[in-house]
């Protein structure tokens, strides 16, 4: 039976406590007749630059590279100088947001199950900004046809593979950024020729963050650029239930990192407050990915025991603060491993 390699970044503010856990969820996971995962922490971040001199030490880099897929808990000031520097390094060039609503959570509608899948290597955040002077400031929107056409790709797989409503919209502002978000737009619409069973539609920034909250429910694969993409995956997991539920990946095409979507939140760390599900159904989409990229079915298994315990417990009203709950992170923790056991 293989043993896959999970290399796990402990993250700062929150980060440990939802480390600590998806540890024991994976261990819970693990149990009897689930699949063999050998987890290694490894420091990066805030933590890691105070004590090693590097937000990203080398030995961590190796060993990401040495395992079979990343888990990343949030890091803190640091965060650009980790995951911004893993994405080019790894060219895990698509970011997939899951945005779901679970029965009970403090969701706009309880019908909310879309794919933000996010260009995840150019646009403004490629890093090429230019100080003109001091008084004034130029940054480079960078966007190819190729990555365009790339990620296009993705989202178009994913809504014939994900049993939802086969509908993928792609979202740009290309009647004012012609050139930029023109190539953009023409790139998707390419790669929708090639999928004639999939609904193709376009959708203007603007409207889209209107629509993320007058109508959830009518998106299921949205393909975007890289900022549009970060601003409207907070609002779609805010739709959803909030960013204690929200899981993301960053996929390449033979490696990837799974992590939330939200930052280290420095005001509820060491309290035992945080929501830990985000983590626990980034681990889920890991397995997912594991049961896929291996032909494993015990993986696949394991993921939807895992999203099966989390949606039973909040369902009936074991939850956390932010989602209206009561419990610590360790109480919920408790709850899933309890309802994973063999
Ligand atoms: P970043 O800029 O790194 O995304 P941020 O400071 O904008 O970080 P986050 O850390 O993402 O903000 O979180 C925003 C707020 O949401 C936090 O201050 C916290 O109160 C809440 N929050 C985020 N994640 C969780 C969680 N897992 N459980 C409970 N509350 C959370």
């Amino acid at each position: 039976m293989p043993v896959y390699r999970i290399s796990l970044i402990t993250g700062d503010g929150i980060g440990p406590e939802l480390s600590g856990s998806v540890s024991a969820v994976l261990e819970a996971v693990g149990d009897g007749p689930g699949p063999r995962l050998e987890v290694s922490e490894l420091a990066a971040g805030d933590a890691a630059l105070r004590d090693c001199g590097e937000a990203l030490p080398g030995a961590t880099v190796e060993a990401i590279r040495g395992s079979d897929a990343c888990l990343k808990a949030p890091v803190g000031e640091s965060a650009a100088d980790v995951i911004v520097v893993l994405r080019r390094m790894l060219d895990l060039y698509a970011n997939i947001r899951p945005a779901k609503s679970y029965p009970g959570m403090p969701a706009l509608r309880d019908d909310i199950d879309m794919v933000i899948v996010r260009e995840n290597t150019e646009d403004l955040y490629a890093g090429k900004e230019v100080d003109l002077g001091g008084s004034a400031a130029v940054a480079l929107r960078i966007i190819t046809g190729r990555a365009s056409e790339r990620i296009a790709r993705r989202a178009f797989k994913m809504a014939a593979g994900r049993g939802g409503r086969g509908r993928v919209t792609c979202v740009h502002k290309s009647n004012v950024m012609r050139v930029s978000d023109g190539l953009f737009a023409r790139s998707c619409a390419k790669v929708a020729r090639d999928y004639p069973g999939i609904e193709f539609e376009q959708m203007y920034v603007d409207a889209c963050a209107m629509n993320l909250i007058r109508r959830p429910q009518h998106f299921d694969v949205i393909v975007t650029t890289n900022l549009f993409g970060d601003i409207l995956s907070d609002e779609s997991s805010q739709a959803a239930g909030g960013l204690g539920m929200a899981p993301a990946a960053n996929m390449g095409d033979s490696f990837a990192l799974f992590e939330p979507v939200h930052g280290a939140a420095f005001d509820i760390a060491g309290r035992d407050a945080a929501n830990p599900s985000s983590f626990i159904l980034s681990a889920k989409m890991m397995l997912e990915w594991l049961g896929e990229r291996n032909g494993d079915p015990k993986c696949a298994e394991a993921a939807r025991r895992v999203e099966e315990a989390v949606r039973g417990a909040v369902g009936e009203g074991i939850r956390t603060k932010d989602v209206g709950g009561d419990k610590t992170t360790s109480e919920f923790t408790r709850e899933i491993v309890s309802r994973l056991a063999p």
